[in-house]
């Protein structure tokens, strides 16, 4: 463990150190006096009737704040841009800034400061050990750092663990390939995506990967190795472990998996998670994944609805930890599910049937309006066009519907490096 102390705090003592860490955050956000603070934030506490960090006395308090949603995040920077007015310091206090993704609507612009960089490089420290990583370790991080916040923050979570860190921007898959057998590389972070095209990439040059000192690999950025059928297939490709982790640019690293890969552990010493019904926004065991964050004092986000379907595992994990898991890890994004005759998929789920398959090397989700509704093509990249008939079946199997499956020609669908953008919305 990262921390043992605080990841197997009993349930009163984790909720004790979390209350504290709320009421510093509060007492912070609202600073000293008029213009200091958190505008966006005392703006939202206020028009819900809280005059000060002093009217949010206990969990029944907190559990009446308003909820934060993405939109008024946006809107707020559109309105003040380019950073808007979630700030809890002056300009100069922040160091860093990165941007959402972008992949369904403007991307958010995010600062840190120094003590909130130090932060995702602490909630970092408890995904790579969970994983296993330690100072022995060599980390390579294939990732042409640019915006996106993700591996800039695991780069700095493995060096604070005192691993050896390994940059791989600036080049490409095969040369990356070379690095990692030169440098002797124990550990691999990247999106599932990209692991499963090295591995490809391998295939074509006849590098041995099993012949690397590969043990662990690490995916963020997207669900996939979440996904039974995905982790198989990248631990398959590597010959090595393949864990989960979750998080946003936005709320940060919250989200990993133990040894026992039983389900995301969530980090509630630096995060208070919650589940509702997005319909009723009542208190569920699945549903959208609500989060607060506690360490990023400097640009913190309250009630944060995510927009992560998630569902709350059963009981204590063997692994020792006593914080919440989540069953299956992220279940998909809620504007991602798709309603096909009246069935809700997600893509994800789509993914995990896909996978099982080894012939398939790359699938693309296709969807069409159809009125109201959406229809799904899947095209899969495939040379034996028998395996269209299996998908199809096995989708009928696990799902309930029936989708239309067609064979493209290999190589002829996108590969990522970074997220992928497998479903297409057509016209
Ligand atoms: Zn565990």
């Amino acid at each position: 463990m990262f921390d043992p102390a605080l990841e197997t705090l009993d349930a009163p003592a984790l909720a004790r150190h979390q209350w504290r860490r709320v009421q510093a955050l509060l007492a912070e956000t609202w600073g000293g006096g008029p213009g200091a603070g958190n505008a966006f934030l005392q703006r939202k506490l206020r028009a819900a009737g809280v005059r000060g960090p002093g009217d949010v006395a206990g969990w029944s308090d907190f559990r009446r704040l308003p909820f934060t949603r993405k939109l008024e995040l946006a809107a707020d920077q559109a309105a003040h841009p380019p950073f808007g007015t979630n700030l809890t310091y002056p300009l100069e206090r922040y160091v860093r800034v990165h941007q959402t993704s972008g992949t369904t609507d403007q991307p958010l612009r995010w600062l840190d400061t120094q003590e909130s960089w130090e932060w995702w490089a602490r909630c970092w420290g408890f995904v790579l050990r969970a994983a296993g990583i330690g100072p022995a370790d060599r980390v390579f991080f294939p990732f042409s750092f640019g915006m996106f916040i993700g591996f800039w923050a695991g780069f700095e979570g493995a060096r604070a663990l005192g691993a050896l860190t390994i940059p791989g921007g600036g080049q490409d898959s095969a040369t990356r390939l070379t690095w990692m057998d030169k440098l002797g590389v124990t550990a691999l972070v990247c999106t599932p995506s990209y692991a499963l095209h090295l591995v490809e990439i391998a295939r074509d040059r006849r590098i041995d990967l099993a012949k690397l000192p590969l043990r662990v690999t690490v995916h963020a950025g997207e669900p996939g190795a979440g996904i039974a059928a995905v982790r198989a297939r990248i631990e398959q490709g590597w010959g090595a472990r393949a864990f989960d982790h979750a998080g946003m640019t936005e709320i940060g690293a919250y989200g990993y998996e133990c040894a026992e890969q039983a389900g995301l552990h969530v980090n509630e010493t630096e995060f208070i998670a919650e589940v509702i019904d997005p319909a009723t926004e009542r208190p569920a065991r699945e549903g959208e994944l609500v989060l607060t964050n506690l360490g990023r004092v400097g640009s913190p986000l309250v009630r944060y609805r995510t927009g992560d379907r998630v569902r709350l595992a059963d009981g204590p994990c063997p692994c020792g930890r006593t914080f919440v898991r989540l069953d299956g890890g992220v279940l998909g994004r809620l504007d991602d599910m798709l309603i096909v005759r009246g069935v809700n998929v997600f893509p994800s789920a789509i993914e995990g049937i896909v996978r099982r398959f080894p012939a398939v090397d790359e699938f693309q989700i296709e969807v069409f309006r159809a009125g109201a509704l959406d229809e799904v093509r899947v095209l899969l990249e495939v040379d034996d066009t028998s395996v269209t008939v299996a998908v199809h079946e096995a989708f009928r199997a696990d799902l309930g519907i029936r989708l239309e499956v067609s064979a493209v020609p290999p190589r002829t669908l996108p590969r990522y490096d970074l997220k992928a953008r497998r479903v297409v919305r057509k016209p």
